[in-house]
């Protein structure tokens, strides 16, 4: 074999085994997949805060701290709010001080879009 190709060999393949590469390709790809996860986990809320209260693109109300859908709605010692039973608080749906009904809420949720 001429002496030119001997060196155009790469040198990678000198130092490590094919089976040490192919580990190191499944650890990158691990590490891809791994990076997905969390993209997908950490990615960006879609939910609108409004009147105290997360909304989804469906106007279905979540929790504003734990955001878990919130169907507990009614009358509470502190006025009118969404009760999460994860957090055990209750959430007054409130604008400016004015209460108003989820009702209402939706209704000018849907004018906004
Ligand atoms: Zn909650």
């Amino acid at each position: 074999m001429p002496d030119f190709i001997i060196k155009m060999k790469p040198m990678i393949v000198d130092y490590f085994s094919k089976e040490s590469l192919l580990v190191f390709i499944m650890m990158l790809l691990l590490l891809v997949f791994i990076l997905l996860v969390l993209v997908y986990v950490l990615r960006k809320t879609d939910m609108v805060l409004k009147y105290g209260i997360f909304w989804d693109k469906n106007n279905n109300p979540h929790c504003p701290s734990c955001k878990i859908p919130l169907n507990i709605y009614g009358e509470y010692t502190i006025g009118n709010g969404f009760y999460c039973e994860s957090c055990k608080a209750v959430y007054p749906m409130a604008d400016r001080g004015f209460e108003f009904s989820v009702s209402k809420a939706r209704k000018i949720m849907n004018k906004m879009k």
